[in-house]
């Protein structure tokens, strides 16, 4: 398969007539500078020009919640700019993100003729309390609908959903992702709710109605979730949200994040996360108390392995008393691992009394 290159685009939904919660864009949009057809080719160029490899797949990806709400006119515009690129044969496919009930087949003509190829669904919950609380103004019903005509044109379903909106329990974050699931996403996002500077979340969690999700328990949904999808073959294109200058730790002067389980590599907490359980069972089906174990995997997953901060090998000496060894191995498979003993708790003991003695 060959390399994937995104060339991001940000379009704020300016004028947004929703209200959702969590979201600031309403406040600050007099802050956001519309983008136009010359940002497009100005990104684009940026892009290809940066581009190490040349033989990769492109793509232009329209990101900012609603593409689709914006103005007709405007669309087309970044659209035709876009296609142009399409044209000259310098770019693959362009993908967007919008919400449910701004798709119609109107809508999915259009965005045939522009070649795109993906649409994403901000989705957020499956459950209409859910989304009525945290005031998204659609309903699941949309997303189903939406979906249906996504695929029925033929083109690529992605879906963004949240962990942890206000009212969420882990069992409603779980069942969306499980109602997701039918309607056959090819893609999904999984965004855990940070509360963002100046929205009505904010004002929620200080009147004490929304208490954000601490880091663990937004790892440990995340991993259940991506675990769901990962046996449906749906691939979890993002965990968390994008760090930038506005997205980040809430220490820092420039960040808007106010609460919530902001972490700069949330993904990797929870890809660690899942490798951690992945050698707990393996070392459990050893049936025999273990002392030390080697683990081999392949270099690339060998951060994973051990662990932010190396947790995965800590927790694993405190919990269970197993000293680790490490072996980066090539030919070991990306994403599996091999668990090996090296000695067994009797062996370890047998050691020490010989050594007493
Ligand atoms: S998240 Fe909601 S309020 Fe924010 S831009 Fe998207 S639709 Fe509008």
């Amino acid at each position: 398969m060959k390399k994937q290159y995104i060339i991001p685009i940000f379009v704020p939904h300016l004028g947004c007539p929703n209200e959702c919660t969590f979201c600031n864009q309403r406040k600050i949009s007099g802050q956001l500078k519309p983008v136009t057809e010359n940002d497009v080719r100005e990104t684009i160029e940026y892009y290809l020009n940066s581009f190490k490899e040349k033989e990769t797949y492109k793509e232009v990806a329209f990101f900012g919640g609603s593409f689709t709400g914006i103005d007709i006119e405007t669309q087309n515009k970044l659209l035709g700019a876009a296609y142009d690129y399409i044209k000259e044969k310098k770019i693959d496919g362009i993908r967007i993100s919008t919400r449910p009930d701004y798709i119609d087949k109107q809508t999915l003509k259009r965005l045939k003729k522009y070649k795109v190829k993906t649409i994403e669904l901000g989705v957020q919950s499956s459950n209409d309390y859910v989304l009525r609380k945290n005031k998204r103004g659609h309903t699941f019903e949309d997303v189903k609908k939406a979906s249906k005509l996504i695929r029925w044109y033929r083109f690529n379903l992605g879906h963004q959903m949240m962990v942890g909106m206000q009212d969420s329990s882990s069992l409603d974050d779980l069942k969306t992702a499980k109602d997701l699931a039918k309607l056959k996403p090819k893609i999904v996002r999984i965004y855990p709710v940070l509360v963002i500077k100046g929205t009505e979340l904010e004002e929620e969690m200080k009147a004490g109605r929304y208490e954000p999700l601490e880091l663990h328990q937004a790892v440990e949904r995340c991993k259940e979730i991506s675990y769901f999808f990962s046996s449906k073959k749906i691939n979890v294109i993002r965990i968390g949200l994008q760090t930038t200058e506005t997205i980040c730790s809430p220490d820092k002067e420039s960040s808007e994040v106010i609460a919530g389980p902001y972490h700069e590599t949330f993904r990797q907490l929870v890809e660690a996360a899942i490798y951690y359980d992945t050698i707990v069972e393996k070392i459990k089906n050893f049936n025999t108390n273990v002392k030390e174990v080697e683990i081999r995997a392949n270099p690339q997953d060998i951060n994973n392995v051990i662990g932010y901060k190396r947790e995965n090998i800590n927790k694993l000496k405190e919990m269970y008393d197993v000293d680790v060894t490490i072996v980066q191995d090539i030919k070991c498979p990306i994403s599996k691992i091999e668990v090996k003993v090296l000695r067994k708790y009797k062996d370890f003991k047998d050691d020490k009394d010989l050594i007493a003695k």
